[in-house]
């Protein structure tokens, strides 16, 4: 076979699938031909380019998994994988060098490539997103072995896992038996969930808003949470007072990006506390309690992707101790992704919290 196809976004909206070559693979390149590739819940941002920062021709699609199909000999050696293997990669293709790469910043790489985000698909190689059949991996990325009884499914929310060891662990810093806040149980939420439990936090609160996220709070729980909290029907100031007995917690993270969980999260949050945010509002003004941060000698981090965390992710999902393909609520084969991107977005299933295509 010499050709493959892959859903090309042309402009906002119009997306299409189109054939392309299959590209050489070189020394340090990896062929790898796409089993699943989840929907993140940034997809319909670059699919709308809502903010002006899409670039096009682009196919979306860095949340994967798949099976190594052919692979140079540099790239073998470095990542230890051979063909047949099954892998998943980190969405970042580094320039490995400008001031950010240089200091293990990556995420910030001023060259802004990311896999199914932002490398366009109008020159070679072409197939840079992991909405199709095949995505070519190249110099510059993290690539890791999936064990072989770990479902693709799983093993495709490696990114989204490696955001929650990052909120957790790199930028909240938190201990063993220090108690933490998570604003919003949605696929982010609880990926934060599962690293919160490897890193030993206790007591670990969940928050959701509404009936919909039932579900999504009862999985929390699964994950291990030890309380969830229904902020349209309980008092959450009070009940967080009354679970870490009037001290609040050591850190809250925000991964909804609603606004009014800002107030929520200053509410919530000890003295020397601190506040994480993922979530994105979508260039809304959000009230920010100075005084507070002031007396209370907060810290307010802005966290985002997942440099040097899906190696934590993917030794987690390979222990496989969470039932983590349960956050894939609905599935379409890849030749619908048009279909699975429009129903995603629809919102017309309130308990959808993550939505994968698949290839045979
Ligand atoms: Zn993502
Ligand atoms: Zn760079």
């Amino acid at each position: 076979m010499t050709k493959t196809k892959s859903w090309v976004l042309t402009e906002p909206a119009k997306m299409a699938l189109q054939e392309f070559d299959i590209p050489e693979v070189g020394s340090t390149d990896i062929l790898v031909k796409v089993k699943v590739t989840c929907i993140c819940g940034s997809d319909p941002h670059w699919y709308h380019n809502d903010d002006n920062c899409a670039k096009y021709p682009l196919i979306l699609g860095h949340e994967f998994a798949g099976i190594v199909e052919k692979i140079g000999d540099e790239a073998a050696s470095r990542y230890g994988v051979k063909v047949g293997d099954k892998i998943t990669v980190e969405p970042y293709l580094a320039c490995g060098h400008c001031e950010y790469c240089a200091t293990g910043h990556y995420q910030l790489c001023t060259a802004k490539m990311c896999y199914g985000i932002s490398i366009t698909c109008d020159s070679a190689p072409y197939i840079n997103g992991a909405y199709g059949e095949y995505i070519l991996v190249r110099s510059g990325s993290k690539v890791f072995k999936v064990d072989d009884d770990v479902s693709f499914e799983e093993a495709a929310m490696s990114s989204v896992i490696g955001n929650g060891y990052r909120l957790v662990v790199d930028k909240a810093q938190l201990k063993p038996n220090q108690s933490a806040l998570v604003l919003g149980p949605g696929a982010l939420g609880l990926c934060t969930v599962i690293a919160a439990k490897e890193a030993g936090v206790y007591p670990l609160i969940v928050v959701g808003v509404g009936d919909a996220d039932d579900n999504r709070l009862a999985l929390a729980k699964e994950f291990g949470a030890d309380y969830t909290i229904r902020l349209d029907k309980e008092d959450i100031v009070a009940r967080v007072s009354e679970i870490t007995k009037g001290k609040m917690c050591d850190a809250v993270l925000e991964c909804s990006g609603a606004v009014p969980a800002y107030k929520t999260a200053f509410s919530c949050i000890k003295t020397l506390g601190t506040i994480v945010l993922l979530g994105i509002t979508g260039g809304r003004d959000v009230p920010i309690l100075i005084d507070q941060i002031v007396k209370k000698e907060l810290q307010i981090k802005g966290s985002i992707g997942q440099p040097n965390d899906v190696d934590y992710a993917m030794k987690t999902i390979n222990k496989k101790k969470y039932p983590i393909a349960k956050m894939i609520t609905t599935k379409f084969p890849m030749s619908k992704a048009d279909e699975a991107i429009e129903f995603f977005m629809s919102k017309k299933d309130p308990s959808c919290i993550r939505v994968a295509l698949y290839n045979d």
